[in-house]
């Protein structure tokens, strides 16, 4: 038996996918939502899996320090980044060596909320539009 609480955050966030043939090679922005759904099967002794103010307060406050308002930007995009550094207002945030795909928003969003939440295995899903999402999933403990 198993609980599943799920909180919702949106966010306006640049991006664009570096050596990628088609439009989103181009700079360009999305109102993303981020999906965190934790599970876990013991209650507290207020009879919750988690508080939903907690998780949606952390991962908020996280998502608003780096990501809204700002550009997700792979760390090999030369490019980007000078063009980037030189607006002194631009906010932007680096991927090691990968493109700021809603994937990897996803897994980066995941691996937060483990952090902060240990054991309760979040499941992320980053909705680029109302019709698609990238999904990262936790691996099951052996
Ligand atoms: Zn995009």
């Amino acid at each position: 038996m198993a609980y599943r609480d799920r909180i919702e955050v949106s966010f306006d966030a640049g991006h664009r996918l570096l050596d990628y043939q088609g439009k989103c090679a181009s700079p360009h922005g999305h109102t993303f939502r981020a999906e965190v759904i934790v599970e876990g099967s013991e209650l507290n002794e207020l009879g919750l899996l988690v508080d939903f103010g907690d998780i949606k307060r952390a991962m908020k406050e996280w998502i608003d320090r780096n990501w809204d308002h700002g550009f997700l930007v792979n760390s090999r995009d030369t490019a980007m980044l000078k063009a980037l550094r030189s607006i002194p207002e631009a906010k932007v945030y680096c991927f090691e060596g990968i493109n700021p795909s809603a994937e990897a928003m996803a897994r980066q969003l995941a691996c937060l909320a483990s952090e902060r939440f240990p054991g309760l295995r979040p499941t992320v899903r980053v909705w680029e539009s109302n019709t698609q999402y990238a999904e990262y999933i936790p691996e099951t403990p052996q």
